[in-house]
């Protein structure tokens, strides 16, 4: 969701918000735009589309020498993606970006167009600037201060006023942090964008302001001056560079085999690490897009293997409705980027009631790491395509092995077994990564078609989710899931000549219930396209892989489903890493 960038220092600001700005491209946007700054001036420019398009502006146009600026890239929700609408926002005296939603700037915005404010965009965003100008009476910070008592909603901005040479920012429920150079301060949506010029950032809590100048930082919250600790990444910037590759996606895929050798290692020699369920009677997992369909994996797991009742929700319903708990309860909580808007408010009103929580996060200073009682780093590295591989598969992993401590409490005995496959795992995703032909081959008879089926039963409908959703992503092919004995109650009608329907096959308990659902769709004409664990090769086109433990058996049927997506896609000669309309940390509710 959309990028802030902000810089103050002794470079060109220019140079380094376009640079930086590219770094969060990966996020999704519809519009781009840049504010540069010197004692004298403020130069906004904008434009619509990618940020090469704003890059041809700038090229075109006489610039001001500036070493202070702030650059965005939108990703709207109030008003068309226009240059209008785009940001930075100027009022009076005002230039500013801003990430998340003011929920209540309807209301603003009458109130100041009757004291006879005039907008020229339709963005809540805009409302914000015509806020801070009327307060502004020279002092930044009060004048902040002010504004945000009159704001709900989140956001994150970076603020410029035209006769202070200060750059500011303020985060409520958005994203930001503020990057520590030579002599030169950055804010930013994530450290991703900035790790080129410097490791060393500092995190913002909620409605604290900072002041930022060339050669110094503070920080305050409601007037008081705070002190806050200067963190190092380790994050290194090659790793956000495609290599080989022709996509990320494909990259990100590609790196699965290596990343969960580590992350097997890393918490089966720590199995401390992992929090015993059996503390727990009951266990909500709660997450958005493909981290929900993760858990809806875990559920199928623990509920089979820990057995402990297991609810699985999605976020944006969850942190509204009414939740008793009345047992013991654990609530995971999964999102890649750890600032997913709906989990976060899900986590908040978990923890008010003081329930046990657990996020399952890939960034380790997200806002879900910080406030969540327990955590668990699923270690994906950075994953720039906007749809989820990786860090899906991941997620997966670590569910699976909250499974494997559940199943080794209950039976010791079992623990040599399943340590061998977990050690061979790795080795036996790389083989199916390999075998590319199958897939290409498979995206050859689904490509050409404008609608798909993805179907299982139990885990396996829980991983069609998933499949479904990556098809669709990124090759805009309609497609849906079922659970395999449901297709017949509606759906069946839509099945007819060649229709593509997935089907997946890994539980040999219901294996002959889905190969009967699967011969009433082919007698209807669909194009059956098989993935199991048992040699069947009754169908078109099929794919075997090898059978393991269940609770690791996901793990090697989600990657065909993303290379499935991810040949199809670029046989429809689909934008790939950045899917329209998507975004990849989805930071509004
Ligand atoms: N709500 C603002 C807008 O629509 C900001 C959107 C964003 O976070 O990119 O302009």
């Amino acid at each position: 969701m959309c990028g802030i960038v902000g810089y103050i220092g002794t470079k060109n600001s220019k140079e380094v918000l376009i640079n930086c700005l590219k770094k969060l491209e990966y996020r999704g946007y519809d519009s781009a735009g840049i504010a540069l700054k010197n004692e004298r001036e403020t130069q906004i420019i904008k434009s619509i589309g990618k940020i090469i398009n704003l890059e041809d502006k700038l090229n075109s146009n006489n610039l001001i020498t500036a070493n202070i600026g702030i650059a965005h890239t939108r990703w709207s929700t109030h008003g068309k993606a226009n240059e209008t609408n785009a940001h930075p926002h100027c009022v009076g005296k005002v230039t500013l970006v801003h990430n998340g939603i003011i929920e209540n700037a309807t209301t603003i915005r009458n109130e100041l167009i009757d004291s006879g404010i005039t907008f020229s965009s339709e963005t809540d965003t805009e409302v914000v600037a015509a806020l801070l100008n009327k307060y502004y009476d020279g002092d930044a910070i009060s004048t902040i201060n002010k504004t945000i008592t009159r704001l709900t909603g989140s956001y994150a901005l970076g603020i410029l006023f035209e006769d202070d040479n200060n750059l500011y920012a303020i985060r409520k429920d958005s994203p930001l942090v503020i990057g520590i150079g030579e002599k030169e301060y950055f804010i930013a949506s994530d450290i991703t964008a900035i790790i080129n010029y410097t490791n060393n950032y500092i995190l913002l809590d909620d409605d604290e302001i900072v002041t930022l100048s060339n050669d110094n930082i503070e920080i305050s919250k409601a007037g008081t001056i705070i002190n806050k600790e200067i963190l190092t990444t380790d994050l290194k910037s090659e790793e956000d560079n495609k290599g080989e590759y022709d996509h990320y996606m494909l990259k990100e895929i590609m790196e699965e085999p290596i990343l969960l050798e580590n992350l097997f290692q890393k918490y089966i020699t720590n199995f401390s690490l992992l929090p015993d369920l059996s503390d727990y009677e009951e266990i909500h997992i709660v997450a958005c897009g493909s981290a929900l369909y993760a858990g809806m994996i875990g559920k199928v797991l623990l509920e089979e293997k820990a057995n402990i009742k297991v609810i699985c929700e999605t976020a944006s319903e969850y942190r509204y409705k009414k939740t008793v708990y009345d047992r013991k309860t654990l609530v995971i909580l999964i999102s890649q980027s750890g600032e997913t808007a709906d989990t976060i408010a899900s986590m908040r009103k978990v923890n008010k009631q003081n329930i046990d929580t657990l996020a399952i996060v890939n960034v380790k200073t997200s806002t879900m790491a910080r406030e969540s009682k327990f955590k668990l780093f699923i270690e994906a590295g950075v994953e720039i395509a906007v749809a989820t591989t990786k860090a899906y598969l991941l997620q997966v992993a670590t569910l699976s092995l909250l499974s494997y401590k559940a199943i080794i409490n209950k039976s010791p005995v079992t623990n040599s077994t399943l340590i061998k496959e977990i050690k061979i795992l790795p080795e036996l995703l790389k083989e199916i990564l390999t075998k590319r032909e199958i897939y290409q081959k498979i995206a050859q008879v689904i490509y050409n078609n404008e609608h798909a089926f993805f179907i299982g039963r139990k885990m396996d409908y829980a991983l069609s989710l998933e499949g479904s959703l990556k098809l669709k992503e990124i090759s805009y092919i309609h497609s849906e899931a079922y659970q395999a004995g449901e297709l017949k109650h509606g759906t069946i009608s839509l099945i007819n000549d060649n229709i593509p329907v997935i089907a997946i096959i890994s539980d040999s308990t219901i294996k002959e219930k889905t190969l009967s659902n699967i011969e009433e769709i082919k007698s209807r004409g669909a194009k059956i396209i098989l993935i199991s664990n048992e040699e069947i090769t009754d169908y078109d086109l099929t794919i075997t892989i090898p059978k393991v433990n269940e609770i690791l058996q996901p793990l090697l049927i989600a990657p065909c489903l993303q290379l499935i997506a991810y040949e199809v896609a670029k046989l429809r000669e689909c934008d790939i890493d950045k899917p329209r309309n998507l975004a990849k940390s989805v930071t509004v509710e």
